[in-house]
């Protein structure tokens, strides 16, 4: 590629609404442009490392045996409707309707898709293993899209769903695909670690997420350095904030012991009845500083029943109950959750809950739940998911670090983590419903044994960012650069001998299959420089007419200080 062909275009500035690192860097490289709030063009420079990281999958899937097809994105409501997801997906769920008043939704996810295509293809028990796989658009009308690709509400998966004749077959393939997807955050060159994780909205017994460790992500990882313990902080004892015994009248401990507390107990230390229908969260903190400002521990503490306001629990039951304790403001509660208490969407509660009796409460979602389980399924509980401050994180920090891990190999300990992958067995859970059935050994039909596996493809690029950037811009891991190696020609214009060795050097390394471009802008060194240091590229070759006469190239590796002289006919060797 040549630069003056290409597209490139850079700001000085990423627009005043970009929040994280990643996001002003995409912006400033010209990797993405924004039409509306989480949804983005792929711009010609974002979308060659969009492609790297999908021919990355592509490969790892297909070496997997998993097969790849699309599945449309305007998908209609009956499939839907058939799980019951249509009515319990709510607002993430986009719908629209065609010319003839039908219900349609921009897919967020494809179970119910394939499984219709399992249950009309997939008629014997041969025919089984078998995996499907899409790269794909999906819509999910995100509460608060942010964070430019990393959260958005148009943004590329691949998602994968596997189908077999029994548990054992099943448990087979989820293996299968958490070595891959091993391989294939491997290959692309990330720091991340694979964590359980809860189920969610869709549901089954056995979950991982990978994580790419990072001080921006949206979810908390517990795990224990001296042991393979790691879970995304929803599934973590350590979260047991609320998990302590506390007679009513009694200051909340800082430090509360895990999993004694009942829903009864919980109930008992906020004085209010079992049965109480919960509408929504309130943060909270036991310590005020002297202008009243929130200090120490923050415990974000369920609330609200469905027949009292908000102020009014405030000012009643809980607030003598406890010494120095206060409850956040709206504005505080909008200021970090982004919302209105009443509909507090950090933990995705969008339906009210209630508390029942004699309920261990084994971490915070389990408290959540409490009863409703019905009413509760697919709302989707998870604590881990958008920790809304980098202090939020601190404070849980105080309280974990330090315990015991649950499986007693050490201590526990906290980072934040961006979930780019999540690998899910999902037993029959949707083949039961859609009666998806095959023919087994036995003649007799049997509901498909079924597993779904994600990955955030353009959910990546955000991810290798936040880990990978210094002051000057981004550093891309070569595997997902938009070019790995730049030839930087001073006085391309000016100077024969310059031309000549650039566009020798540029047919080499291109013949050698090396991802290369050579920028003929003819602009100053310091333009170059600077451009090409904000978009990442790994390999930097600058060609000088000084530094021909004695032979010489510059090379500078892009996370390297110091410039190293080569000589101009190793430069290629060095390169491949
Ligand atoms: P999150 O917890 O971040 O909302 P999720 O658990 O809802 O993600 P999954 O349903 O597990 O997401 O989807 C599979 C993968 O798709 C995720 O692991 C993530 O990498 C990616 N993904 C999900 N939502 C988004 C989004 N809004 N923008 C970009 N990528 C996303
Ligand atoms: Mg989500
Ligand atoms: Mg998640
Ligand atoms: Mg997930």
């Amino acid at each position: 590629m040549r630069a003056s062909q290409f597209h490139l275009f850079t700001l000085k500035e990423a627009p005043s609404d970009a929040e994280v690192v990643s996001q002003k860097l995409m912006l400033r490289a010209g990797m993405i442009r924004k039409a509306a709030a989480g949804i983005y063009s792929y711009m010609p420079l974002g979308l060659r490392s969009i492609r790297k990281v999908e021919t990355i999958i592509r490969e790892e899937m297909d070496r997997a045996g998993a097969m790849e097809l699309t599945m449309p994105l305007v998908q209609p409501a009956e499939l839907w409707q058939e799980t019951g997801r249509w009515d319990t997906m709510g607002p993430e769920m986009l719908r629209l309707q065609d010319r003839h008043d039908r219900d349609f939704a921009l897919q967020p996810t494809s179970e119910e898709v394939v499984t219709d295509i399992a249950r009309q293809e997939i008629k014997s028990y041969r025919q089984l293993p078998k995996n499907f796989y899409q790269i794909q658009t999906k819509f999910r009308d995100e509460r608060r899209p942010r964070f430019g690709v990393m959260r958005g509400r148009e943004f590329t998966m691949k998602d994968a769903y596997s189908f077999d004749r029994s548990k054992e077959a099943a448990g087979h393939s989820y293996a299968l695909m958490f070595a891959t997807y091993t391989r294939i955050f491997d290959r692309i060159g990330l720091d991340y670690r694979a964590v359980a994780a809860d189920t969610g909205a869709i549901g089954g017994d056995r979950s991982h997420e990978f994580q790419v460790i990072a001080d921006t992500g949206e979810d908390a990882i517990v795990y224990c350095p001296d042991s393979d313990y790691a879970a995304n902080i929803e599934l973590a004892e350590a979260v047991s904030l609320l998990e302590h015994r506390a007679e009513p009248g009694q200051a909340l401990e800082k430090t509360p012991t895990p999993g004694s507390a009942t829903c009864a107990d919980v109930a008992a230390l906020l004085q209010v009845p079992l049965a109480t229908t919960v509408k929504s969260l309130v943060l909270a903190t036991d310590d005020v500083d002297a202008k009243g400002e929130p200090a120490g521990v923050t415990l974000w503490l369920l609330l609200v029943r469905g027949d009292h306001s908000l102020n009014e629990i405030k000012t009643s039951k809980l607030d003598g109950l406890k010494t120095g304790f206060r409850f956040a403001t709206e504005a505080e509660i909008d200021e970090h959750f982004g919302c209105k208490p009443g509909y507090l969407g950090p933990i995705g509660l969008q339906k009210p809950v209630k508390l029942i009796a004699d309920r261990t409460v084994a971490h915070m979602s389990d408290f959540i739940c409490g009863a409703n389980d019905a009413d509760f399924h697919f709302t989707g509980v998870n604590w881990g998911r958008d920790l809304p401050e980098p202090d939020v994180v601190a404070d849980i920090r105080n309280v974990v670090e330090g315990n015991p891990s649950p499986d007693g190999k050490g201590t526990l300990a906290i980072q934040r983590g961006i979930e780019v992958g999540h690998v899910f067995y999902l037993g029959d859970k949707y083949s039961k419903v859609m009666n998806a059935t095959f023919l087994d050994e036995d003649g007799k039909p049997k509901h498909f044994e079924m597993g779904c596996y994600g990955i955030g493809v353009t959910r990546i690029l955000g991810a290798a960012i936040e880990q990978n950037h210094d002051a000057r811009g981004i550093i891309w891991p070569t595997a997902i650069a938009p070019f790995e190696v730049v030839i930087c020609p001073v006085g391309w214009g000016k100077s024969q001998a310059v031309r000549d060795e650039a566009q020798k050097l540029y047919e080499a390394l291109r013949a050698q299959g090396v991802d290369v471009i050579l920028d003929d802008r003819d602009e100053r060194p310091g333009v170059m420089f600077a451009d090409w240091e904000l978009i990442g590229v790994p390999h930097r070759v600058t060609i000088g007419e000084r530094g021909l006469k004695e032979g010489v190239v510059e090379y500078q590796g892009r996370r390297e200080a110091e410039v190293s002289k080569l000589a101009l006919d190793t430069i290629a060797a060095h390169l491949l």
